[in-house]
């Protein structure tokens, strides 16, 4: 039985089903996918947008082969754009550099990626077997030994630079650049290594596509669904499995659980694994009727939404955000970073969008941490929007609320999400995009060591989540580990 139906259950519910397992996958909300979701936000309005997650780099085109997924993952012509506070901006095409010590840099993290990416997918190495692999001590040490900031003031000067580099550290992770616990190292490493490359591509048709076709591969080889069904626990004796609903229960050799593992200790009457999770981010979708003029006149708009767009993300700005979030307030001016998913894919807009010349803008804000909004949570949100919206509007030429598609009724097409208000709708708790903080590849406990990173304390009882080892966006690589860890165990 596999709790949960976010992609990583639909891998999971997939490898099994093909190898002849008899699979019964259970879904909370009325549709699959959790977080890898397209969906029509605006009554009468014809636009799919990926509501949540939007871009694929972690998916390993392994999985993708042996599944036969009919995906298309499109590559983004430019791979960011950074205005300058003096008008000027920092464009970076997908295929080039902007200076030497940039190439060199993402070389680095690029032959790490190389080395670690396939481990993904296989047992569990320690530390040191990890470090033998990737072969190269000083990109070791710079990405995983020593906190981010020391290295990105080591490798770029510009303060421009140093925040680009850092925002891969800091997506749904509340952490300073130096912090000691190297949460934000082990987000900006996964942000790095997808399929040896880091390139973050465009999936044709958004984020439901992925889904639908990890779905179709799951139930034509006869794993079964039933969503609208909330599973309120799950009792084992490490053999044989009881799981319960509203209404109903079903036995089961193994449970997988796609849910983060502080709803699985919840489900198991067990404490939950300190420290709570907490997620970081304010999440908002938008339609224009047209995209909005850059102050840099000197770019073309259709270049510089084409890729990640980064808005007051510099290492400065990103650092006086963190401490007003940490002192209580929502960041008066949200570093964000923005992405125009129907310049590379209009597949996701109806014909009269289309023809009208609509576009579809996500945008996601850092340092917004769950805390921040759950006193009051309306007050803190209409706050954190209004942060977001001046935020976007300090390097535009006209403000982006005169650039809104208007719904028939009226509306403007504008939605936003709060990580209180995300753990409530996909059950992430603290609204962590990744169910808990990231774990290392690697593992530092000899036991674990050969495992799949999947295991829990009760031998028929496994994750096959982001919040595994080596979870954490949208991968598949938990769904695949958990399957393998199963099949493995007992071999059929
Ligand atoms: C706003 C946002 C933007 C993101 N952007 C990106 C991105 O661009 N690229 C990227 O790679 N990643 C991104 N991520 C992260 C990524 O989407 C997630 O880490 C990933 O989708 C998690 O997948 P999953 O299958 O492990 O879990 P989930 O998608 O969380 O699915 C878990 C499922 O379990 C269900 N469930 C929970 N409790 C129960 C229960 N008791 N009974 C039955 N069902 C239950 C939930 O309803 C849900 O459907 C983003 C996430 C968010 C929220």
């Amino acid at each position: 039985m596999i709790v949960g139906g976010g992609h990583n259950g639909l891998v999971a519910a997939a490898y099994l089903a093909r190898a002849g397992r008899s699979v019964l996958l259970l879904e909370r909300r009325e549709h699959i996918g959790g977080a890898a979701v397209s969906e029509r936000p605006w009554a009468g309005v014809d636009a799919r947008l990926s509501r949540y997650s939007y871009l694929v780099s972690l998916l390993p085109h392994a999985i993708v082969e042996e599944l036969g997924l009919p995906i298309e993952l499109r590559r983004r012509s430019v791979s960011s754009y950074t205005p300058r506070p003096d008008g000027s901006g920092l464009l970076v095409h997908s295929h080039s550099a902007p200076h030497r010590r940039w190439r060199d840099f993402y070389a680095m993290t690029s032959r790490v990626g190389q080395a670690v990416f396939p481990t993904l997918t296989e047992p569990l190495l320690s530390r040191e077997q990890l470090r033998a692999r990737v072969g190269d001590d000083e990109a070791w040490e710079a990405l995983i030994e020593r906190p981010l900031g020391e290295t990105v003031e080591q490798w770029f000067d510009d303060d421009l630079e140093r925040g680009i580099v850092l925002t891969d550290g800091l997506i749904g992770t509340f952490a300073r650049a130096d912090e000691a616990t190297l949460r934000q190292n082990r987000c900006f490493l996964y942000h790095v290594i997808g399929n040896g490359t880091g390139m973050w591509d465009v999936p044709v048709g958004g984020m439901g596509a992925v889904t639908d076709a990890l779905a179709a591969t799951a139930w034509a080889a006869g794993a079964e669904q039933r969503t609208g069904v909330e599973v309120t626990g799950i009792e084992t004796d490490g053999e044989r499995a009881l799981v319960t609903w509203d209404g109903g229960f079903a036995e089961a050799d193994h449970v997988l659980a796609n849910v983060a593992p502080a709803v699985l200790a919840r489900l198991l009457g067990e404490s939950p694994p300190r420290p709570e999770p907490e997620g970081a981010q304010l999440k908002l979708n938008f339609l224009l009727s047209r995209l909005p003029r850059l102050r840099d006149a000197a770019v073309d708009p259709r270049e510089a939404f084409a890729g990640t767009f980064h808005v007051n993300e510099s290492y400065a700005q990103l650092a006086a955000a963190y401490e007003q979030a940490e002192s209580g307030r929502v960041p008066e001016l949200a570093p964000c970073e923005i992405y125009c998913h129907s310049l590379t894919d209009p597949s996701i807009l109806g014909p009269e969008l289309r023809q009208a010349g609509a576009q579809t803008l996500t945008c996601f804000s850092l340092h917004m941490p769950a805390r921040l909004f759950r006193a009051n949570p309306e007050a803190a949100k209409a706050e954190a929007i209004g942060s977001t919206l001046r935020s976007l509007d300090s390097v535009l030429a006209e403000p982006i609320e005169d650039c809104l598609w208007i719904s028939p009724s009226g509306e403007p097409c504008i939605e936003a999400r709060t990580p209180v208000e995300l753990e409530a709708e996909l059950r992430m708790p603290g609204g962590n995009i990744f169910h808990r903080d990231l774990a290392w590849p690697f593992t530092d406990d000899e036991a674990e060591v050969g495992t799949w990173g999947v295991e829990t304390a009760h031998p028929n009882v496994l994750l096959c989540g982001a919040g595994a080892r080596r979870g954490g966006g949208v991968s598949g690589i938990p769904g695949h580990n958990a399957a393998m860890a199963v099949l493995n165990r007992v071999p059929s």
